[in-house]
């Protein structure tokens, strides 16, 4: 396990990638990719710290690659620094429209590199922090309700552009309070943090979102995925929390349990946002009232 900064290098050219390499492969964990989509999907799956990204490739251009970045909330924050050949005022006001944070300018200098890789790298971990605070859960750590109701509404446009399902999992904690007045709010803080881990573990997809969405209750959702994969996810979820084991005992089995409502947005009909959360809750509630430990969708 390394702790190193990732940059990632996008450039189609060998030369250049291979040169900027050797200028920072000594200090940062270095990701290379030749176009844009490529740059995208590594994003997406390896969310580097920082980008050096080159204006000028076939296919998907810099702009392009850097326009989608900051279009998607969860690449937006990876800072992009420009590489180009281009020294003009006008193409430096078209790479800061597109959201980069900074230029390098071909032919590449070590010293310039170096000096503003750090310093952006620096300011990264800044802004992570604070991001940190304002999107979690103090508690769990998981995201916290404001930011999930911001990547809701996200997806939802993501899953009607994209012709996609999206599917929502409401998760409450069964008599949590009766768990509280026994043993405190400690312990039902530790059951808090307990349910959080066991539903983030069991989630093993990376555009799977989890958060607090209320006191003892969580929000999951599934980007993608379809009422049955939704169902049999949710049915995995209820498992693992059981499997855990956190002691209650004011339930049957004498373990803490959840009910679960599952929601899903279909392509081609017209439900909102708030309808799928309405739905969900429904079910939810639906799931309690049949006898709690349960998924109903
Ligand atoms: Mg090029």
């Amino acid at each position: 396990m390394t702790l190193r900064p990732r940059v990632l290098i996008v450039d189609d050219d060998p030369a250049n990638r291979h040169l900027l390499e050797q200028m920072l492969g000594d200090e940062y964990e270095i990701l290379l990719a030749g176009d844009g989509e490529q740059a995208l999907e590594l994003c997406l799956r390896e969310a580097p710290d920082l980008l050096l990204l080159d204006i000028e490739m076939p296919g998907l251009d810099g702009l392009q690659t850097c326009r989608r970045l900051k279009a998607n909330p969860a690449t937006a924050s990876i800072p992009v620094i420009f590489v180009t050949s281009h020294d003009s005022p006008a193409s430096e006001a078209a790479g800061l429209a597109a959201g980069a944070i900074d230029f390098i300018r071909k032919p590449i200098r070590y010293e310039a590199v170096r000096a503003r890789v750090a310093r952006h790298l620096q300011l990264k971990a800044q802004a992570d922090r604070l991001r940190a605070m304002a999107y979690e859960d103090a508690l769990t750590g998981v995201l916290n309700r404001r930011y999930f109701d911001q990547l809701l509404h996200f997806e939802g446009r993501v899953a009607r552009r994209t012709c996609q399902p999206l599917s929502l999992v409401l998760i409450d904690i069964d008599r949590f309070k009766s768990c509280n007045d026994l043993h405190g709010h400690t312990y039902g803080d530790h059951c808090l943090r307990a349910v959080a881990a066991a539903l983030g573990a069991a989630l093993r997809r990376p555009q799977d979102l989890l958060a607090r969405y209320g006191g003892e209750e969580f929000a999951c959702l599934l980007p993608g995925t379809a009422r049955d994969e939704a169902l049999r996810t949710a049915e995995y979820l209820r498992r693992e929390v059981e499997a855990a084991a956190i002691a209650h005992p004011h339930t049957p089995a004498q373990v803490l349990t959840v009910s679960l409502g599952v929601a899903t947005l279909v392509p081609g009909e017209r439900d909102t946002i708030e309808a799928l959360v309405e739905k969900a809750d429904w079910r939810l509630y639906e799931a309690k009232s049949l006898g709690r430990n349960r998924v109903c969708g």
